[in-house]
């Protein structure tokens, strides 16, 4: 088998006295959309960030694309990070673009800066991701003029400038109105039938089920079940899976 994008084992994270994270276990393999699901609060959050660094876990061994960003408890030192965060690509709940670039500089100012890039290779790619997210007319717009669903593919636009080895995503959709959820779901199952690896946390039901190869349940901290959606949504082992699905009807 090839070697795991994402391989955490046993991992640990607490706030305080609060446990947020315990002893999860987590394989993503190359090409793979592994689909986080759980009420709030369960740890999903702390999980995505704590892949790239963002949170310092104190228990168990986190290895994302060959980076180890935790072993037996100890956080990756931060010069190091920002390697292991150019592969990995992060896509949250709020776009979080930068409101006095225009679309097309947002999606270069990563390659440009962190890669020396040069800069018209940057926006010759910065136009063909945008050709992909459907947005290439947008180019010379700012991220104000734009709606909710534009500013996610300019979102992921930009985090795909850096060719990550994997996709981070954490609600990308919950903050956007019903109508232009669609949109956004689109373009992750372009990327997923493309071969991207992506760990995705959402509450969209018929998106896990369609686009997952693995679905991960979570409460309270503690991964419940997992498994094919198959499995999942129609024969869930777990009281707790079937309470949570029951909530998302
Ligand atoms: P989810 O994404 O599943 O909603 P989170 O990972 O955001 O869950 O949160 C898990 C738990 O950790 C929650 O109880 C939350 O209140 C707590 N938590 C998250 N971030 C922090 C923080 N920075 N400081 C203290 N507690 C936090
Ligand atoms: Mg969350």
């Amino acid at each position: 088998m090839q070697q795991a994008i994402v391989d955490v084992k046993g991992l640990n994270k607490s706030f305080g006295s609060h446990l947020v994270l315990k002893d999860i276990d987590l394989t993503v393999a190359p090409s793979q959309v592994v689909v986080i699901i759980g009420p709030s609060g369960s740890g999903k959050s702390t999980l995505l960030r704590c892949l790239n660094g963002l949170e310092t876990a104190e228990g168990g061994t986190a290895v994302v694309c060959g980076h180890l960003v935790v072993e037996a408890g100890r956080m990756m030192p931060e010069p190091l990070l920002d390697a292991l965060r150019a592969e990995v690509g992060m896509v949250f709940q709020s776009f979080n673009l930068f409101p006095h670039l225009n679309v097309l500089d947002n999606i270069t100012l990563a390659p440009t800066c962190l890669r020396g890039v040069p800069r018209k290779t940057a926006q010759e790619q910065g136009l063909r991701l945008l050709r992909k997210v459907g947005l290439e007319h947008k180019a010379r717009d700012y991220p104000g003029t734009l709606s909710g669903g534009q500013k996610q593919r300019v979102a992921i636009a930009r985090a795909l400038a850096m060719e990550p080895k994997v996709m981070l995503f954490d609600e990308p959709t919950s903050a956007l109105d019903p109508e232009l959820v669609g949109e956004v779901l689109q373009v992750m199952k372009d990327l997923a039938a493309e071969g991207m690896t992506m760990l995705i946390v959402t509450h969209e039901m018929g998106f896990a089920r369609e686009v997952a190869d693995v679905v991960v349940v979570m409460d309270h901290g503690s991964i419940v079940e997992s498994g094919p959606p198959s499995g999942i949504f129609t024969s869930p082992r777990e009281a707790r899976t079937r309470s949570f699905l029951q909530t998302m009807l």
